[in-house]
């Protein structure tokens, strides 16, 4: 039984993807599990999902799986040492195929590259970390200068400053990645690069309801058409890491607070990623201010926040997530925390839905309730109560485990699967019990239950009922 209410997203790779591993980063504090498809073969990603659903039979917790398309994004190739130095000052070459690069040789698959490379265009690897200017390009070789020096290893992404590439949104890669990942059962595809609602839709016509599509927020022109692809979405990654690339960096923290009040109001979950605690790749501690990033998101409203590199190639992944998790606690229990959502103030729908989950953080104040109870299929209705971030513990119960596994991406929802009730009575026995076990309640709090009468029909969320635990 988790205390804390915003989420942690964790990506897995080399460092984390043993099942004993995985198991430790859940116990720590990780809700939901990143499968990046730029890095690993289907068979790894396949294990990592095998992995999770016996976590969850073990915990009996719900927890969501995301598969994370690569997108039109350059990468380099591999070396043949894994990684080379790039010093200051010198001239590097980059060439096109399938073979290691090696010192002073980037061999990277796209020939879009070769194209696109003129004297003094400006390369970026690893998100923006390093930085080369190219001084030629004869179409066999370009030739390139190291401005910002640094390691380069296998596979790092190459960002190519003020050109526009001849790729489409969603590349042959991305296509059997996807059909891929839904023979999995994973719960989110986060599409990167996203530009337009089109892209979007494009994507859900493959996916169907198989999963839900989280948009990743890293282009100019995804920003400038925010409100349309935020709506045609079911949630949103701020992909701080080609975002902070693509734009002047400054714009990054305000483009942040922008992603996640729009998602707010829209009630779709928010994911703040890349960078967060950056330096515990190697180092045992993070930094004060990477402390105070998290922290920020946090006090923002962030549904989720993200684990990266930290936990797919760093030396500490669990302690990564155990003081990720310290730190999202200790702002949620800033009395002041409160005090930033109640100031928000959101659009409601002229729905029975929306009137209940306004109404529970009024009620939940005034009775000091303990919990909501929310019976949901589809998942929406605990969307939206969560979406008013209610001073209060968040159950979601559906009879549905894909809904739940959904739910637990979602601020403060712990999702339960049970079935319906037969009848208000049975309801009212089955949240004596729910409310004890999953919420830890005893007799004499107080609780809400918002439910469609009658039972397992979608979309008629209509009662609310008050009761006490006897
Ligand atoms: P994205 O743009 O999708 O975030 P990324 O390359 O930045 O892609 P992350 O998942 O953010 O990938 O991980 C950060 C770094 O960790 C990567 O640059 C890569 O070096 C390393 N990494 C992640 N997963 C793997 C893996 N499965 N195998 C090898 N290296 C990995
Ligand atoms: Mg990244
Ligand atoms: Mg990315």
């Amino acid at each position: 039984m988790r205390q804390r209410l915003a989420k942690i997203l964790a990506t897995l790779g080399p460092a984390s993807r043993a099942p004993s591993m995985m198991r430790l980063l859940h116990d720590v504090g990780v809700d939901a599990f990143r499968l990046n498809f730029s890095h690993g073969s289907h068979e790894d990603h396949a294990a990592c999902v095998k992995a999770i659903r016996e976590i969850e039979k073990e915990t009996g917790n719900p927890i969501t799986i995301v598969a994370d398309m690569q997108g039109p994004k350059l990468r380099c190739g591999t070396f043949e040492q894994d990684e080379i130095e790039l010093r200051y000052g010198e001239t590097i070459k980059i060439t096109q195929g399938s073979d290691n690069g090696s010192d002073g040789h980037v061999i990277m698959p796209h020939p879009e590259l070769m194209e696109a490379c003129k004297a003094g265009t400006v390369l970026k690897f690893d998100d923006g970390k390093l930085m080369v200017t190219v001084q030629s390009n004869d179409g066999q070789a370009i030739t390139a200068k190291v401005d910002v020096p640094g390691m380069l290893s296998n596979r790092k992404g190459i960002n190519v400053i003020n050109a526009v590439l001849p790729m489409s949104a969603m590349t042959d890669k991305d296509r059997k990645d996807m059909a891929f990942a839904l023979t999995q059962d994973v719960d989110f595809i986060a599409l990167s690069f996203v530009q337009t609602a089109q892209d979007v839709l494009d994507a859900r016509a493959i996916i169907g309801d198989k999963a839900g599509i989280i948009v990743k927020i890293e282009k100019p022109s995804a920003v400038e058409d925010l409100d349309s692809i935020l709506i045609s979405a079911d949630a949103a990654m701020v992909a701080r890491g080609d975002l902070g690339v693509e734009l002047p960096l400054e714009q990054v923290p305000i483009v942040q607070r922008q992603i996640i009040r729009k998602c707010r109001a829209l009630g779709k979950p928010v994911i703040v990623a890349t960078h967060m605690l950056e330096s515990m790749i190697d180092a045992p501690t993070p930094t004060r201010a990477e402390a105070s990033d998290v922290a920020t998101a946090i006090y923002q409203g962030a549904d989720a926040v993200m684990l990266s590199a930290e936990t797919a190639v760093g030396r500490h992944p669990a302690t990564a997530v155990a003081i990720m998790d310290r730190i999202m606690q200790a702002a949620e229990n800033d009395p002041e925390f409160w005090e930033y959502f109640r100031r928000i103030q959101l659009p409601h729908k002229a729905t029975p839905e929306d009137a209940i989950s306004q109404s529970i953080s009024g009620i939940a104040q005034t009775l000091q309730a303990k919990a909501v109870l929310g019976y949901t299929s589809t998942g929406s209705t605990v969307q939206r109560i969560s979406r008013e971030r209610p001073p209060c513990r968040i159950i979601g119960l559906t009879p549905n485990p894909k809904t739940a596994r959904r739910l637990t991406l979602s601020w403060g929802v712990q999702s339960v699967v049970t079935g319906d009730p037969i009848s208000f009575d049975a309801m009212l026995d089955d949240i004596q019990t729910v409310s004890r076990e999953k919420a830890g309640l005893k007799t004499g709090d107080v609780v809400m239950i918002s439910a469609g009468i009658p039972f397992g029909r979608p979309g008629t969320t209509d009662t609310l009922k008050i009761a006490t635990l006897d």
